[in-house]
C-alpha cells in the first residue's frame, strides 16, 4: 500500500517534470509526431492553422506590428525554416529581404510555396500593378482573393499530407463559409460610405485590392513597398488632393511609421482643412495573437469597420461578430 503510494507519487512528479520540460522547449521539439508548417506573415499562419487544425504545428515568423517588406529572418527563423515540412510565403516581393533565404530552401527541394503567385497562376485575374515593374502583393485585403489563397493552401496541404486530406477538406469547408460571410459584411459596410468621401488615404499602398473590390479610391503616401521613401512633392500633392476633395479622415497603419501621416495632417491644417486620424489599420501584419484582431477575420472586421465609420458610413454595433449572430 505504502509502496504503491510512493510509486504513484514518483510517477506524478515524473510527469510533472515532463510537462515542465515540454513547456520550456520549442513546441515542435516535443511534438515530433506533428507536421511542421512555417508561414512568413501572420495572415498566412492563421490560414495554415485553420486548415491544419488537429494534425500540424504552425509557426508564423512575423509577429504583430512587423513590416514584411523590411523583415530579415532571425537565426531562430532559419532553424524553423530548416525543420519545416512545408513553408508558405506570400511572394510577389512582399518579403523583400527574405528572397535569398526562400530561394535557397526551395533549391534544396523543400516544399516552399509562394501563395499570392499561386493564386494568380491558377486564375484569370491579373495582379494589380504599381508601375510596369512592381506587382501589388497585398492580396489579403480583398476577402474573395484571400479565399482563393486559402483554396491553394488547402490543395497543397492535402497533397503533402494525404493521410490528413479529409481533415483539410472539412476544415477548409468550415473556414471558407466564415470567409464568405466576412466578404458579405465587408461589402455591406463599405457600401454605406457616401460617394464623395469614398477615398482611403493611408501610410503605404497596401489597400489597392480592397479599393478595387469595394469601389474605394485609394492613395498611399509611400508606394507598394515601405522601402521607397515618400518625397516632399508627393506629400504636397496629396495635401492638395485631400483639401480639394474635402476628405475628413486618413489612417495610420500598425506596421508602418506614422510620420508621413502626421505631415499630411499638419499640411492640411495649414490650409484651413480639418483632417483627423480615422484610426489605426492592420495592413501587413495582424494584431496580437489571442486577440480578435490577431485573426484574419478580426483584422478585416476591424479595418472595414474603422474605415467605414471614419468616412461617414454606417457600422453595425459589435461589428462582424454581432452582425453574424443576428443572421
Ligand atoms: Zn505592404
Amino acid at each position: 500500500m505504502k509502496i504503491g503510494f510512493l510509486n504513484y507519487a514518483t510517477s506524478k512528479t515524473h510527469s510533472l517534470l515532463l510537462v515542465t520540460i515540454a513547456l520550456l522547449s520549442p513546441a515542435w521539439l516535443t511534438a515530433s509526431a506533428e507536421s511542421r508548417i512555417v508561414a512568413t506573415t501572420s495572415m498566412l499562419a492563421d490560414a495554415a492553422r485553420q486548415l491544419s487544425e488537429d494534425f500540424a504545428h504552425v509557426n508564423g515568423l512575423m509577429a504583430e506590428g512587423v513590416d514584411p517588406h523590411l523583415y530579415r529572418p532571425t537565426r531562430n527563423d532559419l532553424v524553423l525554416l530548416q525543420r519545416a515540412d512545408i513553408i508558405f510565403y506570400n511572394g510577389m516581393h512582399l518579403e523583400g529581404r527574405m528572397g535569398d533565404t526562400l530561394n535557397r530552401l526551395s533549391r534544396r527541394s523543400k516544399s516552399v510555396h509562394a501563395i499570392a503567385e499561386a493564386v494568380f497562376a491558377a486564375s484569370d485575374r491579373e495582379p494589380l500593378l504599381e508601375d510596369e515593374n512592381e506587382l501589388d502583393p497585398h492580396i489579403w485585403m480583398e476577402v474573395n482573393l484571400w479565399r482563393e489563397a486559402v483554396v491553394r493552401m488547402a490543395e497543397i496541404l492535402a497533397d503533402e499530407f494525404p493521410q490528413h486530406a479529409e481533415v483539410v477538406r472539412n476544415n477548409h469547408a468550415r473556414y471558407d463559409a466564415e470567409l464568405l460571410l466576412l466578404e458579405t459584411y465587408a461589402r455591406e459596410v463599405l457600401t454605406t460610405i457616401p460617394q464623395a468621401t469614398r477615398v482611403l488615404v493611408t501610410a503605404h499602398d497596401a489597400f489597392g485590392y480592397l479599393g478595387e473590390a469595394y469601389a474605394i479610391e485609394v492613395r498611399g503616401i509611400q508606394g507598394i513597398s515601405t522601402e521607397s521613401e515618400a518625397g516632399l512633392r508627393d506629400i504636397v500633392q496629396l495635401i492638395d488632393f485631400i483639401v480639394e476633395r474635402d476628405i475628413p479622415a486618413i489612417f495610420v497603419e500598425t506596421s508602418v511609421a506614422d510620420k508621413n501621416v502626421r505631415a499630411l495632417i499638419e499640411g492640411a491644417r495649414a490650409r484651413g482643412h480639418q483632417l483627423i486620424i480615422g484610426g489605426e489599420l492592420f495592413s501587413d501584419a495582424m494584431g496580437p495573437r489571442g486577440h480578435w484582431t490577431g485573426t484574419y477575420i478580426g483584422m478585416i472586421d476591424h479595418n472595414v469597420s474603422t474605415i467605414a465609420s471614419a468616412l461617414g458610413g454606417t457600422v453595425p454595433e459589435g461589428g462582424f461578430r454581432q452582425w453574424r449572430k443576428n443572421r
